[in-house]
């Protein structure tokens, strides 16, 4: 039985059926709630990526019901290696109350038709080839619905309901629909990947490259801007690319695909990483992130994922902080559509950006800090060169870097972690 009123389409619109789209779509379905999910591809269809989960985001996958499982199609890793140019170190992911001590790696064509394929199957109604182009709005400037244009013939229609998700990714289309502009303080990243056929394919670690050199000249290696990665797929591929901050003086004016090129050629040739082991072309994104755009609810419209800037500042990972960010969103919708239209419901709404800025604010706005010092190549360097090698801190590093630290209670490096994110004031 819906308990949606005559003028409405849906209970909820969920726009984008990326991570974060389906995922709320998934809860909010589970709770009952009648969900219009809208995407503008059709799946299965790619999506430039890393295509690489640390622990954090397959918590997120365990929360779902999904089967994580390597029967089930997932390639688990074991943990980072981390490569400079001196230094290489492997670390198992860590044991931890609130993650798994696994990664997973999967391609986003085979991922997102499966989170779609889960929302579906919770009861959502999934429409594809549904482009949303803006919010309808009431004269009180509420968001009301959405104006999409559907299929080849891109014939307009409109749905309606109380609330709105926007989970459209970096383009944020339906925010900047009604004016949610990004923050140009906080740190972006552009990233780009390539296929390669590559024995490495089955390796157990994922690779971070801390350090990019381009060793056409042997004699005189030279240090690139950026930083770079290698996930293995377990299917005879692995996807490698390299990304860089806004806060990096070369992020303007650096043509990636060629960087990612002068970057590979220099790794070791068995690693398989040349043009002729590339599979399809090279794809590139922007990273949006350390919550650039703000606020996460106003006026029935909730920005989730990429919408709203939650790409981590520390390691360019997105998928977990979309997929949290829409298990607390739908917890809030819930409780909204309980109660009447009008302050009460409002209340409850207002609740979701506080708990998302709870959940990632503080280690995000370390993150900003983190971005901004390590766009000066003199910083990183140092880091690197001598950090790295203190035994002591490495935990700290590690687990800071990828996210995954208990929160609450954990040891002393987890307390450290969360009482840095706390007392990291808000940039302005
Ligand atoms: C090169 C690269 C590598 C990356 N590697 C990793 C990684 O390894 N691990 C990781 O965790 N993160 C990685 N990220 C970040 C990650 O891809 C994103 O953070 C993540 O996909 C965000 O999920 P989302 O659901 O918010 O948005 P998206 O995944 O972008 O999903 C948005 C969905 O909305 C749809 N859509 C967009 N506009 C409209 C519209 N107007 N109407 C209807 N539908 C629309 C899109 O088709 C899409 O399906 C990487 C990003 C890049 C660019």
């Amino acid at each position: 039985m819906t308990r949606r009123n005559a003028d409405h389409d849906a209970e909820v619109i969920v726009v984008g059926a990326g991570p974060a789209g389906s995922t709320a779509a998934t809860y909010l379905a589970r709770a009952g709630v009648d969900v219009l999910l809208l995407e503008k591809t059709e799946f299965p269809r790619e999506k430039v990526c890393g295509d690489g989960l640390t622990p954090r985001g397959v918590k997120q996958l365990i929360d779902l019901g999904i089967d994580t499982s390597e029967d089930a199609g997932w390639v688990h890793s074991r943990g980072l290696r981390i490569l400079t140019g001196e230094l290489t170190l492997e670390l198992d992911w860590p044991d931890l109350t609130s993650y798994p001590p696994y990664g997973v790696s999967r391609t986003r064509q085979d991922f997102d038709d499966l989170l779609a394929k889960t929302a579906v199957k919770a009861g959502a109604r999934l429409y594809e080839r549904t482009t949303v182009t803006g919010a309808i709005t009431s004269p009180a400037g509420r968001v009301i619905g959405v104006e999409a244009k559907v299929g080849p013939e891109k014939t307009p229609v409109s749905y309606r309901a109380p609330l709105v998700l926007a989970c459209d990714g970096v383009s944020a289309r339906l925010a900047l629909s009604v004016g949610i502009q990004k923050n140009e303080k906080r740190p972006m990243g552009v990233a780009v990947r390539q296929y390669y056929k590559s024995p490495r394919h089955d390796d157990p670690f994922i690779e971070g490259h801390l350090e990019l050199w381009d060793r056409s000249d042997p004699r005189d290696p030279k240090l690139l801007p950026g930083y770079g990665w290698a996930f293995p797929l377990g299917d005879g591929t692995v996807n490698v690319g390299l990304g860089m901050l806004s806060t990096s003086a070369a992020f303007r004016s650096t043509d990636y695909r060629a960087l990612l090129r002068q970057w590979l050629d220099g790794t070791p040739e068995e690693w398989g990483y040349r043009e002729e082991n590339a599979i399809g072309k090279v794809g590139g994104a922007g990273l949006p992130m350390g919550f650039n755009r703000t606020p996460h609810y106003r006026d029935g419209l909730l920005l989730l994922g990429d919408a709203g800037g939650m790409v981590s500042p520390f390691n360019g990972e997105g998928i977990s902080a979309a997929m949290e960010s829409a298990q607390l969103a739908s917890e809030f919708v819930v409780q909204a559509l309980a109660r009447r239209e009008g302050p009460s419901r409002e209340r409850a709404l207002e609740g979701y950006p506080r708990a998302v800025a709870e959940l990632m604010g503080g280690y995000y706005r370390l993150g900003n800090v983190f971005a901004k010092l390590i766009g000066k190549p003199k910083v990183m360097h140092a880091a690197t060169k001598y950090g790295l090698r203190i035994n002591s801190i490495l935990p700290l590093v590690y687990k800071g870097l990828s996210g995954c630290y208990d929160a609450k209670g954990g040891d002393g490096v987890d307390r450290l972690i969360a009482a840095l994110a706390r007392a990291t004031p808000s940039p302005r």
